[in-house]
């Protein structure tokens, strides 16, 4: 009762932040930009990025807009494993931006080296350089290496994790349907913090659900870096359901993490010394922010993830530099592209904001994870969040999550909510 009353007002303030910026500062900002307009540069056109292109589109006459992204064809995270489970073609999740939709944008297609935070310029490939007044990142995630020996995440051709754009979702598909009956895959998945929390458990759901149909007597068990993992119990009582005795967890606690791989005789080792064998070992990485802030020097080493401003979203220690989705720490709020969605939002508004000398907007933000255990039956988790009183974090308000004991018809409905999310997100921001 007390969430719902919260959750109402929540998204009422969120409304109203939205239509503030529509309509008075749209219309300061083209006043003040009749002679010399701001130069805003864009890295990255996946979700977080183009959320703020989709906002920023709004002024693209008073405003320059420059967005370099290193693919033209983006490929979302959102619905990719009921790709990798055969549910979905590629295409359902592969899209280019219509450029008629961003009329006074300029977009380049190339990969950014390296940031110049004093000389405010970036460096893509052939020794090109664009400058900017403020520029907004939104470039994923980055993947640590020696975590596991002998696994190297940047060999995607080798072992395609499918974390991101640009891994080989295809090569992995080949590899399950070369799989023979009563085939054993390991799925390692990573410590926090991590993109899309409950991705590594779908993705097991989803291909249990394959292997189900195509390979039978097969199992799969999955490595754990974790002692627990978000929406554990409706994933159990799913996993009970429909693939009793295909899948088995394995908690860190209880020899989850893998430290060591041997490609050739495809054994992992865990953290206790037992060595175990399988016909396909599948890693999702431990990660960290892009490359491109180490690359950059914008980000220490020994961080793995961007600090903020969590009204500004500019990065601490910085000025005009701006970053958002999977690359920063946002403390309560896990990555994902929901998360992204919303804070780009906020970014774009107080961005604007900054621009014409105006107070900044208090920030409230939403996220919705939805997870599916098999065709047409999903369920999902739901918070909303804002800043805490001092104003240098993002804190939950509350959350609320699908029953384990939700009927056949609700599990139902939250799969066509999970795809009305999805097509209302990608058609707002591609087409
Ligand atoms: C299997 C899986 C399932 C998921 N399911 C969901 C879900 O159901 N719901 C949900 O909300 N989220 C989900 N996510 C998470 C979601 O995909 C990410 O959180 C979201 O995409 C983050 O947005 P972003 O803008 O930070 O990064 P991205 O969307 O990854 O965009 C980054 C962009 O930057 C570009 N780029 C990177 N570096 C450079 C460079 N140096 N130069 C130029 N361009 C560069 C990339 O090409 C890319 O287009 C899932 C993720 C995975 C892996």
């Amino acid at each position: 009762m007390n969430s719902k009353i919260n959750r109402r007002k929540f998204l009422s303030n969120l409304a109203s932040g939205l239509t503030f910026f529509t309509l008075s500062n749209l219309f300061l900002l083209k006043r003040l930009n009749a002679k010399s307009k701001p130069k805003v540069l864009i890295i990255g056109s996946g979700i977080g990025g183009l959320t703020c292109l989709s906002y920023l589109n709004k002024i693209s006459d008073a405003i320059d807009i420059i967005v370099i992204d290193k693919n033209k064809s983006i490929r979302t995270g959102p619905l990719s494993n009921l790709v990798l489970g055969g549910i979905l073609s590629e295409e359902k999740i592969t899209f280019t931006i219509d450029p008629k939709k961003y009329r006074n944008v300029k977009f380049v297609y190339d990969e950014v080296k390296y940031i110049d935070s004093d000389k405010k310029f970036v460096k893509v490939s052939g020794d090109v350089s664009v400058n900017f007044d403020f520029i907004i990142l939104s470039p994923g995630i980055g993947y640590k290496e020696n975590i596991i020996e002998g696994y190297n995440p940047n060999n995607t051709e080798l072992l395609p994790h499918c974390w991101d754009g640009d891994s080989n979702l295809k090569k992995f598909k080949k590899q399950l349907n070369d799989l023979d009956r009563n085939s054993k895959i390991i799925i390692s998945s990573p410590d926090y913090p991590y993109r899309c929390p409950p991705a590594p458990y779908e993705r097991a759901s989803l291909i249990a659900n394959y292997l189900k149909k195509k390979k039978n007597n097969s199992k799969i068990l999955i490595f754990d870096s974790k002692n627990s993992f978000t929406k554990q119990e409706n994933f159990f009582k799913e996993w009970n359901l429909y693939y009793n005795n295909i899948i088995e967890w394995i908690p860190r606690k209880k020899g989850g993490r893998i430290i060591k791989y041997d490609h050739q005789n495809k054994i992992i080792k865990n953290e206790q010394g037992n060595k175990v064998k399988a016909d396909l070992i599948h890693f999702i990485p431990d990660q960290k922010a892009s490359n491109i802030f180490f690359d950059s020097g914008v980000l220490d080493k020994k961080n793995d993830w961007c600090e903020i401003n969590p009204t500004t979203f500019e990065l601490k220690g910085f000025d005009d530099i701006f970053v958002l989705g999977d690359s920063i720490n946002a403390w309560d709020m896990p990555k994902s592209a929901f998360s992204a969605n919303s804070q780009a939002k906020v970014l774009a508004i107080n961005l604007i904001n900054k621009i014409l000398g105006r107070k900044f907007v208090d920030p409230v933000f939403l996220n919705t994870c939805y997870s599916f255990s098999k065709e047409n039956r999903a369920f999902s988790i739901t918070a909303w969040y804002r800043l805490n009183t001092s104003k240098d974090r993002i804190v939950s308000l509350g959350s609320s999550q699908s029953s384990i004991n939700s009927s056949h018809i609700d599990r139902n409905q939250e799969a066509s909510h999970a795809f009305g999310w999805f097509n209302t997100m990608v058609n707002d921001l591609f087409l």
